[in-house]
């Protein structure tokens, strides 16, 4: 703790500075920007108007002005503000302060939220001040000292208060640096963001290896962007992901999860796994994943797997993580679920410890959220009951609250010559038949293939190791 409190007095680490990277601020009037005033939803503006009313500067950032500059829809609507968390909590009647590394204000609307976080400084408030001065002093004024670094340079808090000048300087790309202001109705662009969005251009704020250096996740963050939007990227910003992504390493696992979780559920998972491997990113990230995106057959399964989620979410609908995960580490389970079952283990005790294998191999890289490691579990446990077509066993499985997304599951093996066909379109029936049908069906089922007889012979012939497993097979139903 204290070596940390003198590292960080003493670090030569500090984010670097760079002038050339202030930008010149351009403030550009409807007719240049276009944005359609009407598709701002009314609770962003009166939590924009609002902090304007209170004296504060506000205005509507990021990912959402993108998008409606793009003519998308935007996910969400981020407003950032002059004001600091305990200057914008009183302002509302539902308002929390959230978050540790990145303290910030979820003010609430019913169930909708509007995150607003106060301008930040990249730098430390001393150099800062040498940067330019006395309006720099009052923001040192401001400042919550509490901008830390590690011995890579990576930034660990940035709770540092500045100017909009400052937030502009230390948001990744110039497009998700552009500002507007609904109730003037003007764009505020720092950095040619408007001009990079019309080429269809990601391009890094400042010196991409630097900022590269604070935040490796900023070059997964390009794989999701050009892969989303469709952008290429700026040739200086390409440039120094070849030598900057062992980088990655240094990222806490639970961060990397979140950012990995966005990257698959943008609706183009497949295109952005291809920029991260085009990147030279996707190895290190998802250890176990390497070999898997390498052989044709775990490619094939992830792939219909992803199409499959992509156009969930072209929908609208979602695609839960632990179903995006799952998928993404069958083929490991797979591998060594047939491999403990040739040692002789019986079916569903061999999948249960093939799948806590896959998940504590995995853990120390990517930090799989418990719940959604239990949920993975569950998935790939109930591969193994669809075999068991009788009347005790099916009729509870279907009752299984993951029942659906087992069944996913195992439509998508079927679909990638993993499980049998018919297998699969036994259970999409059953599922919906009456209780007649259902019976109709049992009856007529055929039962489980000569493998999976094999398997069994050879787990009787092992009763010593197959004790335990004999019996939490019998009882596979659905418990
Ligand atoms: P999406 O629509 O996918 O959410 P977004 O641009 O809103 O895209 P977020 O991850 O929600 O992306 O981040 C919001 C904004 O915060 C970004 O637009 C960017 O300005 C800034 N930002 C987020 N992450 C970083 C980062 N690692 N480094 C610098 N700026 C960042
Ligand atoms: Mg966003």
């Amino acid at each position: 703790m204290i070596r940390k409190f003198i590292s960080r007095l003493f670090t030569s680490n500090k984010p670097e500075t760079n002038a050339q990277s202030r930008g010149q601020r351009r403030d550009l009037p409807r007719a240049l920007h276009q944005i359609d005033a009407s598709r701002i939803p009314a609770n962003a503006r009166n939590t924009v108007q609002t902090l304007q009313q209170a004296g504060y500067e506000a205005y509507i950032v990021g990912g959402a002005v993108r998008d409606l500059l793009l003519g998308h829809k935007p996910k969400d609507f981020d407003v950032a503000t002059s004001a600091t968390p305990e200057q914008v909590k009183p302002l509302f009647k539902r308002a929390f302060i959230i978050g540790r590394r990145f303290r910030i204000v979820h003010v609430m609307y019913g169930r909708d939220i509007i995150e607003v976080s106060t301008y930040r400084a990249l730098h430390d408030a001393q150099a800062a001040e040498s940067v330019s001065g006395n309006e720099r002093t009052s923001r040192k004024a401001l400042a919550d000292k509490t901008l830390a670094v590690d011995s890579s340079g990576r930034v660990l808090r940035d709770n540092v208060w500045g100017t909009l000048d400052d937030d502009a300087e230390r948001r990744d790309f110039t497009i998700n640096a552009l500002y507007y202001d609904p109730i003037r109705d003007v764009v505020v662009d720092y950095h040619q963001g408007m001009d990079d969005l019309k080429k269809r251009r990601l391009r890094m704020i400042g010196d991409p290896a630097a900022r590269y250096r604070e935040d490796p996740v900023r070059m997964l963050r390009i794989a999701r962007f050009a892969a989303k939007l469709g952008f290429d990227i700026d040739p200086a910003t390409l440039a120094p992901i070849a030598t900057s992504a062992d980088l990655l390493a240094n990222v806490p696992a639970a961060r990397l999860f979140d950012e990995t979780i966005k990257l698959l559920q943008t609706g183009h998972a497949v295109t952005s796994l291809q920029q991260l491997r085009r990147l030279g990113l996707h190895h290190g990230l998802l250890p176990l994943l390497d070999p898997v995106l390498e052989k044709p057959e775990g490619e094939r399964f992830i792939t219909s797997a992803l199409e499959d989620t992509d156009a969930r979410i072209g929908q609208g609908k979602t695609a839960s993580p632990s179903f995006l995960f799952a998928c993404l580490l069958w083929h490991d389970v797979e591998q060594r679920w047939n491999a403990l079952l040739a040692e002789g283990i019986a079916p569903l005790m061999a999948l249960d410890q093939a799948a806590d294998e896959v998940l504590s191999a995995q853990a120390e890289r990517l930090a799989i959220q418990r719940r959604i490691a239990t949920d993975m579990r569950e998935i790939w446990s109930l591969q193994s009951r669809f075999e068991r077509r009788t009347p005790r066993y099916a009729n509870s499985l279907v009752e299984h609250p993951r029942f659906r997304a087992a069944y996913d599951f195992l439509s998508l093996r079927a679909r990638s010559g993993q499980a049998e066909q018919e297998l699969a379109q036994w259970w999409e029936a059953f599922q919906f038949a009456d209780a007649q049908g259902r019976a109709d069906m049992l009856a007529a089922a055929p039962q489980p293939s000569a493998a999976t007889k094999a398997k069994r012979r050879r787990r009787r012939k092992k009763p010593a190791a197959t004790d335990e497993a004999g019996s939490s097979s019998d009882a596979s139903s659905t418990d």
